[in-house]
């Protein structure tokens, strides 16, 4: 009780006490930097002045020090936490307030849950997500977020190089699936950079906040429209070095890579080449 979560020297003595070792599978890097943590939770509610209101999943709480500061500021939190010993002290450790909720569990397997709000819990029922994500997993369990467009608001601390990504405009060097996946519903925003010593234990690269936030431009898509999107970029993009037209044989005559592509051009073509096969 009463750790101060952005002290290094507290949490390696809770660490020491109780005999935990950070788990590098699970990804468990510590945010540890007061100034860092602020301005994540600052940006994930943003367009929220009314923080009261915001339903916020957590995904990855760790020791609490997101969970910590937006319970703070009068947030719902739900948590979802992979590792049993962090889920199972979480509440406790924060005085058990009212409106947190802990998840024991896999993220991935609570994003999967499709039951409407009413029915109880799924990703559906949140305003917003804010999230240190764990390293290994933080690309998928975003990327399913996404898929599902099931959050307005989702703002998350992932490697420097995840954030490029999926920030990346046609044309540029790290424009790949997940940025055009990603910018098919959300516009995406980075924040700030976070250096690697504002973590413990200090992983070996730097961390960007992200702000994806949900646009209603491609609202109008068929189901089919996206899932042919999705199909038809994927195949792209496992050959991004090669020209579309060479790829696509006679679907498409371009000497254009994949990159190079626009979301709109996508969408364009997904469109073209549903309606010529149908
Ligand atoms: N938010 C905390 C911890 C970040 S470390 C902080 O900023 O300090 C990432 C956290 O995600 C760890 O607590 C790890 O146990 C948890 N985690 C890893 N994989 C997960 C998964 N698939 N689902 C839920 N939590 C996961």
């Amino acid at each position: 009780m009463g750790m101060n979560l952005t002290s290094p020297s507290q949490v390696k003595a809770w660490c020491i006490e109780h005999d935990f070792h950070p788990n590098r599978t699970l990804g468990q890097n510590f945010l540890i930097d007061r100034n860092a943590l602020v301005a994540i939770v600052d940006a994930g509610l943003a367009d929220c002045p009314d923080a009261g209101g915001a339903q916020v999943l957590e995904i990855g709480p760790g020791l609490g020090v997101l969970t910590e500061e937006m319970l703070s500021r009068g947030c719902s939190v739900t948590a979802v936490e992979k590792d049993p010993v962090l889920a199972e002290r979480l509440a406790a450790s924060l005085g058990s307030p009212a409106n947190l909720t802990v998840v024991a569990g896999d993220a991935l397997d609570f994003i999967a849950d499709d039951r409407p709000p009413a029915e109880g819990r799924g990703p559906r029922e949140f305003t917003h997500m804010i999230s240190n994500l764990p390293y290994q997993a933080g690309t998928r369990i975003l990327l399913e977020l996404v898929l599902k467009r099931a959050l307005p608001s989702m703002t998350v601390l992932v490697q420097a190089e995840v954030a490029d990504r999926l920030a990346a405009k046609e044309g540029s060097k790290t424009r790949g699936l997940a940025g055009v996946w990603a910018q098919l519903d959300y516009d995406v925003k980075l924040v700030r950079k976070v250096a690697a010593s504002c973590f413990w234990p200090r992983p070996a690269v730097g961390s960007t906040v992200v702000t994806l936030t949900r646009h209603d431009r491609n609202i109008a898509l068929s189901a089919e429209e996206r899932a042919f999107f999705h199909r038809l970029t994927k195949q792209a993009f496992e050959h991004r070095r090669k020209q579309l037209g060479s790829i696509f044989k006679d679907m498409i005559k371009s000497s254009a890579r994949a990159e190079e592509l626009s979301n709109e051009d996508w969408i364009t073509l997904a469109k073209g080449l549903l309606n010529e096969n149908a």
